[in-house]
């Protein structure tokens, strides 16, 4: 046998060939395995290709280096035909590696067809010598080097199919595999080539005519490293611009997520906002509708919000919404949904049964609102009132619940607030009637639909008329004359009150330069504030405006505010009172009685006149608490040297009750209801006012005996 021997460079060659060969193929499977379509059909045949020639370099460095003391040659021909057998066993075994599963007998079919591909890819080589006579193989390692095939076939395609679908960490565990697949690689084919034996006399048939080895050794070196580092370095750009577009698509996506979120929250509370609150009061009406059960929307809207944002500001009072939603959220059950619709408006679509478990969730919810709150350092406290619109008919609507929720909430807040209150047909009724009329007030200023009635006031002791109030009147085109308190209310929430308070001071201004014209001098006109004008940075101003311009004594316009309204914020309200008070304007706090004066802070007060509220006025009775109460009230007021007005009186009885008690004026139905200002002077120059309460009480005649004052010149 001819002995033959290896070139050690170019063994050596032939396994860095291997190597890179079975890096490069790990790396392909990746990229076939993580593209779908066109793109993944060219990765597969590029990676074919590139594994194809890289398992054949080495195939063929490796007969390269092995030589015979005899000339030798290669066949061109079945050269190429193992060339070919490499790429078509590559592609096999891509194709395999990238299928969604690799079962068991699947891997031992792809190991045995992907060994006998290398083998004959191997042995198809080897024929490609062309020796006679023909080369003789050792039968148990030409078996070895099958079964080494096969093996490493095998463990190579279980290496790729799990390494598939890698990170950036995996490029380490890649090289190990790389490595393991090489030496199965390299195994085979030097136990092949091991297997091999070569009689004494044999010659190589393609010695003269076929590629010669030193060239050829360095042609396929160049090409085989040429062909796999440009393969490599093609899979790489494309995994950085693949994890480049990864990461883009990952904050793009991000992205998504976020505006999707703000789209759908209300960005202070990250509660829903309306638009999802609507979404998922649709979810409930058709869960409903299917599964005939009922559920309930509870509208919640805090009392005295307001108050928390003009005394500490907008900081504090966005805490205290985000507190307040917090608390909503942690008394409701998970499944139930709680919005925000703004301002300081809240929405539970809760998951009740019985009206009863509505009732119970409301209480819950009032209970866990009320309680205080520190923000900022400041203490505070709100309520709330809900309203709450059941579902139980099927063909209710969304927007229906809602309207039908809102419009109980504000009966609830008419019941005095913090408390609920369930939704009633007549409601709607009332809320339609509100939304026109707001329409509509926003008119009435500019249509002079605004008129002031005029009230007059006695003297208790001597019936002289003192004056009058100022009291406003919406003479509506279809409604006829609306009282204060069905628009007052209406037009301090959008904010007209301040407009039509300066209409009522100038009016009123313009209305007394008139009644001293002619000839009525003494008299003084009240004219009430509302809260929100009393507050209001431009009041004084204001007055000063119109009693400059109708040239007026500051000591005939009389200004009212309530007690409540001066004990909202009382340092403010005492700043402002001791400015008018300075002017010479006169202060009287209304409705004395319903609010909680403290007695230092009534001293303090500028207030020069008490008006007892005419609902202790009322009930006036000799035994009742009443008769109490306004009783140490002119006491106090007497201590403190304020003049005490009762109003409300209705009855001569009340008329002399309230005189003996020591009021010291009147003013009421009895002796003179609210009127235009003509008929005012037309009664008061005919002597009629106290005449119609005598009229009115035949059977008491009062005990005053009215003195109306006849202006000089009439
Ligand atoms: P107020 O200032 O306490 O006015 C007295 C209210 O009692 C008036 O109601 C008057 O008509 C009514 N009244 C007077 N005597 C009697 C009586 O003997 N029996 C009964 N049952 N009622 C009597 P009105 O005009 O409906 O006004 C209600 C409230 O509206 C006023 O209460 C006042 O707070 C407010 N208001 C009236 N005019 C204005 C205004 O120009 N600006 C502001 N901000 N509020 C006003
Ligand atoms: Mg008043
Ligand atoms: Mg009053």
């Amino acid at each position: 046998m001819l002995v033959g021997s290896y070139n050690i460079w170019l063994v050596l060659a032939s396994l860095l060939i291997a190597m890179l060969g079975s890096y490069t193929a790990l790396d392909m499977a990746g990229r076939v395995a993580e593209t779908q379509g066109q793109s993944a059909r060219w990765w597969l045949v590029g990676g074919s290709v590139a594994m194809g020639i890289g398992i054949w370099s080495m195939h063929f460095l490796g007969m390269l280096a092995f030589s015979l003391p005899v000339p030798m040659g290669y066949d061109p021909a079945i050269t190429f035909l193992s060339l070919l057998i490499a790429v078509a066993s590559s592609a096999f075994a891509l194709w395999m590696v990238c299928q969604s599963a690799l079962s068991r007998p699947r891997l031992c079919v792809g190991a045995l067809l992907m060994g006998a591909g290398v083998c004959s890819m191997h042995y198809t080589g080897m024929a490609a010598m062309r020796m006679t006579p023909g080369i003789r193989y050792i039968p148990s390692l030409f078996l070895l080097s099958v079964v080494i095939a096969i093996a490493a076939s095998g463990a190579a395609l279980w290496i790729a199919f799990h390494l598939r679908l890698g990170s950036s960490k995996v490029t380490f565990v890649r090289a190990g595999a790389a490595v393991v697949m090489c030496i199965a690689i390299a195994g085979m084919h030097y136990t092949g080539m091991a297997a091999a034996q070569f009689p004494l006399n044999s010659t190589c048939k393609m010695a003269k005519t076929g590629l010669s080895t030193g060239w050829l050794a360095l042609l396929i070196i160049i090409f085989a490293l040429a062909v796999l580092s440009i393969a490599l370095i093609i899979s790489m750009l494309d995994s950085r611009l693949k994890s480049r577009t990864a990461v883009l698509k990952s904050s793009l996506a991000h992205a998504h997520d976020e505006l999707q979120f703000l789209a759908l929250h209300d960005g202070l509370t990250k509660l829903p906002n309306r638009i999802l609150l609507e979404d998922r009061l649709d979810q409930e009406i058709e869960n409903a509708k299917r599964n005939k059960k009922s559920f309930s929307v509870l509208f919640l809207d805090l009392d005295g919000f307001k108050q928390v944002n003009d005394a500490f500001g907008h900081e504090v009072g966005d805490l205290l919404l985000v507190e307040v939603a917090q608390r909503i959220r942690a008394a409701t059950r998970a499944r139930d949904t709680v919005a925000r619709l703004g301002g300081d408006e809240f929405v539970v679509l809760a998951d009740t049964e019985e009206p009863t478990d509505a009732a119970s969730v409301a209480t819950k919810l009032i209970a866990t609102v009320q309680q205080p709150y520190v923000l900022a350092g400041h203490e505070c406290q709100v309520t709330t009132s809900v309203g709450i619109a059941i579902y139980s008919r099927d063909e209710m609507r969304r927007q229906q619940l809602l309207k039908n929720a809102d419009a109980a909430m504000y009966h609830a807040k008419a019941l005095g607030r913090n408390t609920y209150c369930f939704f009633d047909v007549s409601m709607n009724e009332d809320a339609q009637k509100k939304l026109e009329m707001l329409h509509d007030l926003r008119w009435a200023l500019e249509r002079r639909e605004l008129v002031l009635h005029y009230q007059p006031k006695f003297d208790a002791r001597t019936g002289n008329m003192l004056g009058a109030e100022a009291l406003i009147r919406w003479k509506h085109p279809t409604r006829g004359l609306i009282p204060p308190g069905d628009f007052i209310p209406l037009a301090e929430k959008i904010g007209l009150i301040v407009l039509i308070g300066e209409w009522t001071v100038q009016e009123a201004c313009r209305q007394i330069a008139e009644w001293r014209a002619a000839g009525y001098c003494e008299w003084t006109v009240a004219v009430n504030l509302s809260a929100v004008q009393f507050n209001h940075p431009g009041l004084i101003e204001m007055v000063r405006d119109n009693l400059e311009r109708y040239d007026l004594d500051p000591g005939c316009l009389v200004l009212e505010i309530t007690e409540s309204t001066a004990m909202r914020d009382p340092d403010a309200s005492l700043a402002i009172l001791r400015i008018l008070h300075h002017m010479g304007v006169r202060i009287s706090i209304d409705d004395f009685g319903t609010g909680y004066s403290s007695l230092l802070y009534l001293k303090r007060l500028p207030a020069g006149e008490l008006k007892i509220d005419r609902g202790f006025v009322r009930e006036l009775s000799h035994e009742s608490d009443d008769a109490a109460i306004i009783s140490a009230i002119i006491a106090l007021g007497r201590s403190l040297n304020l003049e005490i007005v009762a109003e409300g009186v209705e009855t001569v009885a009340q008329q002399e009750f309230l005189t003996n008690l020591g009021c010291n004026s009147l003013q009421g139905f009895l002796l003179g209801k609210p009127m235009p200002p003509d008929e005012l002077i037309a009664t008061v120059s005919r002597g009629q006012i106290f005449e119609k309460a005598q009229e009115s009480q035949p059977s008491r005649p009062p005990r005053l005996v009215a003195q109306i004052p006849v202006p000089y010149h009439l």
